[in-house]
């Protein structure tokens, strides 16, 4: 084919596809235009899945009579004059090539009027071509439809999924619009069907409510965290919802962030939020998140992506640090127990969390009014206890000093807990004052030796334990590799071994907490979590081996535990940061309320 410059009508149909992906990308850009126009009502209508109608009406500023068929050119906007302005951007378009998109790919038809004036004005585009110009009554704001969709680029036609997926896309998109402008009050019609609407309260609270329903919310906690600006680090403020461990989805789709109002796709602040709930959530589960990030526009360039949905940070690092401290802050401060709230119910009065499921205080309180009577502890033979000797009991006062340590216990994070026996030598039965406790006895000694493991290694204070009689281990081919090429992260937490002849090791130290463990066995157990941490993105090598450690220090299932063993257990549990899961993510209690049990037995 000889070389030819193409139609002015081709270049936009093949431009289009870059803005223009599917019925939801229209969706997109029309909601934008109306937020970008000032509109506090928006009514969108959608039908076959977005190929056959959308119709957005707004009640924003209009458009003036002079400039309507200039805003369907492309390259035209009312939002830049130069590449300068986009420091400052502060609308969701900027590019001027919206409509002249999605005219090119359709049949669009616009009646506006803009504040300003008295007559409106409707226009009609067929596949990028003016058909139609006239003047037309109509209240101020505007109302865009957009029908048959791809209706001359057949290829385009062919890449449309089902309806019911475009359907979803559509309403995804709609929702997302609702969360980030909660003072606006959206509506979505398919097929009929009214699927969202938002009542422009301006909480996001209300929004999260309507998109995640009322059960959901509850299991959220919000997050609020400023970061002041220091050294090469700008402000950046974190607000929004997380999910506690409790409620999770097995993918990521369900964190959604945004950035000064413009939802974004960013799989590294994605991943931020995930590891937050680092051994909060087991593998493959994850959190549902809705998080907002201001930060100076400035600091953000947003003309990386025709769709504009990606963004780029001038320092990822602030951005990234301040999502990810945020959503750890927000779920360890409010993590509790599975089964604390269910049943539990609440107005949604107000917007704050707080009012909402209770928060901590209000949860205790809630607690106190249980009537459990507590018998006199001592029922059982008080024995010397591995674990009533390492942090002194206090007794009734939550926030005694124990003597002689010095340092202020860390705070109480559970309520105080009396053991009442142990079942199945595995579970350790407690009541509190709300109720009656089931804690997984592994789980929870796993919970403990690790924070305290952790803290040791932070300040560099890991405790080794030298060997008297040298032993050494043997092991195969590639576990030796492993071994060689971790031996510094093993030492750093307490493993110290040397080389001694082909595949063997002579062990020097172990960690003190494998002090009565077999150390050929510990060794020969890290194998898969060496191979493991050598994934990228996987937490430090050194924090999975520790986890190991504490996995095999930990009492096992099966292990006959005697009163002072569990009592000092709980002790240490209750003021564990995060004491209702284990390192990996599982739980290590269940919790039935006075309510539940009373529900149970029919007393209420
Ligand atoms: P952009 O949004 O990037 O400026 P668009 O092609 O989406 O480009 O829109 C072109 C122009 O048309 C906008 O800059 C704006 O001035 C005007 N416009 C589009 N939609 C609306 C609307 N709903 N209300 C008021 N003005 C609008
Ligand atoms: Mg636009």
């Amino acid at each position: 084919m000889p070389i030819k410059i193409l139609s002015d009508q081709t270049i936009a149909q093949i431009a289009a596809g870059e803005v223009v992906e599917r019925p939801a990308s229209v969706v997109k850009e029309l909601v934008e235009n109306a937020l970008d126009a000032g509109a506090t009502h928006l009514h969108v209508t959608v039908s076959g899945g977005g190929q056959k109608l959308i119709r957005i009406n707004d009640n924003g500023s209009g458009i003036l009579a002079g400039e309507v068929e200039l805003a369907f050119a492309r390259h035209a906007t009312s939002k830049l004059a130069t590449i300068d302005d986009l420091l400052q951007i502060r609308t969701l378009g900027f590019r001027g090539e919206a409509l002249a998109s999605i005219a090119s790919v359709s049949q669009v038809m616009v009646t506006t009027r803009h504040r300003q004036e008295e007559v409106g004005t409707q226009i009609r585009v067929e596949g990028g071509t003016v058909t139609l110009h006239q003047s037309a009554g109509a209240p101020a704001g505007t109302v865009i439809s957009v029908e048959n969709l791809f209706y001359n680029t057949p290829a385009r036609l062919k890449f449309l999924k089902a309806e019911s997926t475009e359907k979803r896309h559509i309403t995804t998109t709609m929702t997302r619009y609702a969360m980030a402008y909660p003072h606006v009050r959206f509506i979505l019609e398919q097929d009929g069907r009214e699927l969202l609407r938002t009542g422009g309260s301006g909480q996001l609270a209300d929004v999260v409510v309507k998109v995640l329903g009322l059960e959901n919310f509850r299991q959220m906690v919000a997050l609020e965290l400023e970061e002041s600006p220091r050294e090469e680090r700008p402000a950046v403020r974190v607000w929004g919802y997380t999910s506690m461990p409790e409620f999770y989805r097995a993918d990521r789709s369900h964190i959604v962030l945004f950035v000064n109002g413009r939802h974004i796709q960013d799989s590294t602040l994605t991943y931020a939020v995930i590891q937050a709930y680092h051994t909060l959530l087991m593998t493959g589960r994850f959190p549902v998140a809705i998080v907002m990030i201001e930060i100076d526009p400035q600091e953000v360039d947003v003309n990386v992506h025709p769709a504009k949905a990606e963004v780029r940070f001038r320092n990822p690092n602030a951005v990234f640090s301040a999502v990810q401290r945020a959503v750890r802050q927000a779920v360890v401060t409010f993590s509790a127990a599975p089964g604390i709230r269910s049943g539990r119910s609440g107005g949604l009065a107000t917007a704050r969390p707080e009012a909402v499921w209770g928060g901590e205080e209000a949860e205790t309180a809630a607690q106190l009014d249980m009537d459990l009577a507590l018998e006199a502890t001592g029922q059982y033979p008080r024995q010397r206890s591995p674990f009533a000797q390492e942090q002194p009991a206090p007794e009734d006062d939550p926030t005694a000093v124990p003597v002689g340590l010095g340092a202020p216990l860390k705070p109480r994070t559970l309520p105080m807990l009396r053991v009442v026996g142990q079942v199945g030598a595995m579970y350790i039965v407690a009541e509190g004052p709300a109720g009656l406790y089931l804690i997984d006895q592994h789980a929870a000694h796993e919970r403990i030796l690790y924070e305290q493991f952790m803290e040791n290694f932070s300040k560099q204070e890991v405790t080794m334990q030298h060997m008297l009689v040298s032993q050494t281990v043997r092991l195969a081919p590639a576990e030796t590799q492993l071994v060689e090429t971790n031996l510094d992260a093993l030492q750093a937490i307490g493993f110290v071994l040397e080389p001694f002849g082909p595949n063997t090791f002579v062990i020097r130290a172990v960690p003190g907490l494998l002090a009565d463990s077999d150390p050929a066995d510990v060794i020969a157990g890290l194998m898969d979590d060496l191979e493991q941490g050598k994934k990228p993105g996987h937490s430090a090598i050194e924090e999975k081996l520790i986890m190991q450690v504490c996995r095999q220090a930990a009492v096992k299932a099966g292990q006959v535990l005697n009163y002072d063993e569990m009592q000092g257990m709980i002790r240490q549990l209750e003021r564990c940061s995060s004491p209702h899961t284990c390192p990996h993510g599982r739980p290590t209690m269940i919790h039935l309320s006075g309510e539940r049990l009373a529900r149970e037995f029919g007393r209420i």
